[in-house]
Parts: C-alpha cells; sequence; structure tokens
C-alpha cells in the first residue's frame, strides 16, 4: 500500500491523537503534513473504485472515498480529506494504485495545507486496533500498519499482521521492519500544520 504523497511522508498528527474536538476523542486518521504544500499530488494508496466524494465546508472540505474489496466481503475504504479542490474523478470509476485522485489544500477544518488520511473496514479485520465508528458504520483502521508495504495489501498479509495478538499495538507495529521506525520516531515531534496562504 503506497503512500498517497510519496516520499513526502510526515506525520504530523497520528492515529491515537486525543483531543475532544474529535468524535469518540481521538484522531482515527493521519495527517501528511510539513513536505507537502498547496497541490501536492495525491495518489491512490491502493487499486479500487470511487465511492463517493463530496464538500464540507464545517469539517472535510473536499473529500473523496476509494473502495478495494479484500474477498470474504472485506472493503477497505481509504478517504482523503481537505483536498484544494473537487476530484477530477467521478463516483464509481475505476483507481488504478498511484493514480492520482486529487491535490492537497485545506478545505474545510484545516489549519494549512495538509492531507487527511483515513482508512475503514467493513469487517473487524483486527482485534485491538481497530475502532467502531457508530456513526459511520465502519471500522477505523490505523494506515500506518498498512502504508509503506508497496504492494496492495492482500487479504494474507492483513492476517500475517494480526497472527500474532500477544503483542500490543506498538509492538506490533514496530514488527514490520524498516519503514515503520523512521516514521515513528518522527510522530509527536513535528509541529503542527502552519497556517499560510497558497503560494
Ligand atoms: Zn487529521
Amino acid at each position: 500500500m503506497i503512500w498517497p504523497c510519496g516520499s513526502l511522508a510526515d506525520v504530523t498528527r497520528g492515529f491515537w491523537f486525543p483531543s475532544d474536538g474529535y468524535y469518540l476523542k481521538k484522531h482515527y486518521a493521519v495527517d501528511l503534513g510539513k513536505r507537502v504544500t498547496w497541490g501536492t499530488r495525491i495518489a491512490s494508496c491502493l487499486p479500487g473504485k470511487v465511492s463517493y466524494k463530496a464538500y464540507d465546508p464545517v469539517y472535510s472540505g473536499h473529500y473523496i472515498y476509494v473502495d478495494t474489496p479484500m474477498g470474504d466481503g472485506i472493503v477497505i475504504r481509504c478517504c482523503y480529506r481537505h483536498l484544494l479542490e473537487s476530484s477530477p474523478l467521478k463516483v464509481g470509476a475505476p483507481v488504478a494504485q498511484g493514480q492520482i485522485i486529487g491535490r492537497v489544500g485545506a478545505t474545510g477544518d484545516a489549519q494549512g495545507p495538509h492531507l487527511h488520511f483515513d482508512m475503514w473496514v467493513n469487517k473487524p479485520i483486527r482485534d485491538d486496533s481497530i475502532i467502531w465508528k457508530a456513526r459511520v458504520g465502519r471500522y477505523a483502521v490505523d494506515p500506518l500498519i498498512y502504508l509503506g508495504q508497496e504492494v496492495c495489501v492482500t487479504k494474507a498479509e492483513v492476517e500475517k499482521i494480526v497472527r500474532d495478538t500477544t503483542l500490543t499495538h506498538d509492538a506490533r507495529v514496530k514488527t514490520i521492519p524498516g519503514w515503520i521506525d523512521a516514521l515513528l520516531a518522527n510522530v509527536g515531534t513535528l509541529n503542527e500544520h502552519t497556517k499560510h496562504p497558497p503560494a
């Protein structure tokens, strides 16, 4: 599963970030900020199909959902929010992994240009790190488990990750070698998005 802004993978707010401002009081998403800016292109993390797009001036701004069927009725939904403008793709359009689906902006509730990326599943695929969000009828999944796996995740890969139920969430993440360690080292030390006008 590829990073949506390629190597611009600075997580400025992680999945478990607590705030009373969020539904269920945690972020349950990742924000990619710092090196992304107005107009940075956003690639689809997974192949799939556009299932929804809309504009919400209060929270999400311009946003788009891409759904990926995983077999056994499991569908992963990837959500890309605060886009600069409406995605050029239409609902129902097929999407290739890596295809540009929009550009980074700060529409909706955003203090500066960043991509708010959240991932949902319709059935539980993990025991302790997915969160049931009744309001949307799906489970939130920590994208950091999957981002940087440079291939489309398969059901077998998902099961490999979830198999060891004795690990804590953090330990389980860190068992995925290499790519995640440098990222986690940055989480919590990066600044929040800085407000500035489009160039
Ligand atoms: Zn966010």
